[in-house]
């Protein structure tokens, strides 16, 4: 089924009424702004460092025929993960690591230094599935499924999910508001956190933003099958990050990072990290927070029903 035409509407969009094109639009669209007056400690930068943790699933999900793909995959984890770790304990820095189920069955040892380390493990599909080729009951149930998984691997049930590759289907937010999640990470509409409204409905999900510029994937994901490579020097990409962060502080905002082990977590990449901490380290008032906590946190001070589900 084209997901343009999910509705079961076979027009040209050109072609449709305006009501169609209204109800598209509506289906999950930003709403309330949610960035607080002040952070958390009366900070004036947040910062929510995000790993997705992938491992061999990228290359599962697409039928896992490429043993050199998955052993990308597993460097992430053997390598990858524990240079990462390292760097965030040296700073005291907590992050979020987005981890799809079977990424956790693979590695469930992962998952559960991840929680002892006091990093948030967040939900990221069943197998890295793209949703936009599932219908409902099936991305329902892999939903369900993967929450119960990394529930029973860390012990901690998950309060907040990211898509894998972000894909968000007209089902996604519903079933988040079934599962009585607290916060989404998947979308793109603004710099700050904001609610997630569905059918121009407040839903009382935080949507905590990221974007394709805040992602290493975007610059390093390498694949010598297909004719454009796309490849971010490491200092570029650096200076990138460094520019998001230095203007957030400036808004006095969010600075958002989305990564993954096997991508940033080789020797000749590893110091971004470090330098980005580093950096924020360096300013006198700054909060670094999982998702989960900055989620609540805005949640709170907007008043918000979702504020409720925060991990205790
Ligand atoms: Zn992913």
């Amino acid at each position: 089924m084209d997901a343009r035409n999910h509705d079961g509407l076979n027009q040209e969009p050109w072609l449709w009424p305006t009501q169609v094109w209204q109800q598209k639009l509506n289906r999950v669209r930003a709403g309330k702004a949610l960035k607080p007056g002040k952070w958390k400690g009366n900070a004036r930068l947040a910062v929510a460092l995000s790993f997705d943790s992938d491992h061999e699933t990228s290359e599962l999900r697409n039928g896992g025929v490429s043993f050199g793909r998955m052993s990308q995959g597993q460097y992430g984890a053997r390598s990858g993960m524990p240079r990462i770790l390292r760097i965030l304990e040296k700073y005291a820095v907590p992050a979020s690591f987005f981890m799809p189920a079977v990424s956790a069955m693979i590695h469930p040892e992962e998952a559960a230094m991840i929680v002892a380390a006091g990093h948030e493990l967040g939900m990221h599909s069943w197998i890295h599935e793209s949703n936009s080729r599932l219908d409902e009951s099936t991305e329902r149930e892999l939903a369900l499924r993967a929450a119960s998984t990394l529930e029973h691997l860390s012990g901690i049930r998950p309060v907040g999910m990211r898509t894998a590759s972000w894909d968000f289907t007209p089902s996604t937010l519903k079933i988040a508001r079934e599962m009585g999640l607290l916060y989404d990470s998947s979308l793109m509409a603004d710099d700050e956190p904001y609610e997630l409204l569905e059918d121009g409905e407040p839903t009382g999900i935080v949507e905590i933003p990221v974007e394709w510029i805040r992602d290493d994937s975007a610059y390093l994901a390498m694949d010598r099958t297909v004719g454009a490579r796309p490849y971010g020097a490491p200092l570029m990409i650096l200076d990138i990050f460094r520019r998001e962060l230095e203007l957030a502080y400036d808004e006095g905002g969010l600075f958002q990072l989305t990564m993954h082990p096997h991508q940033i977590g080789h020797r000749s990449r590893i110091f971004i990290l470090e330098e980005i901490i580093r950096l924020a380290h360096s300013k006198p008032d700054v909060w670094f927070a999982t998702h989960a906590e900055l989620a609540a946190y805005c949640a709170n001070e907007a008043g918000l029903a979702a504020a409720s589900k925060a991990p205790s």
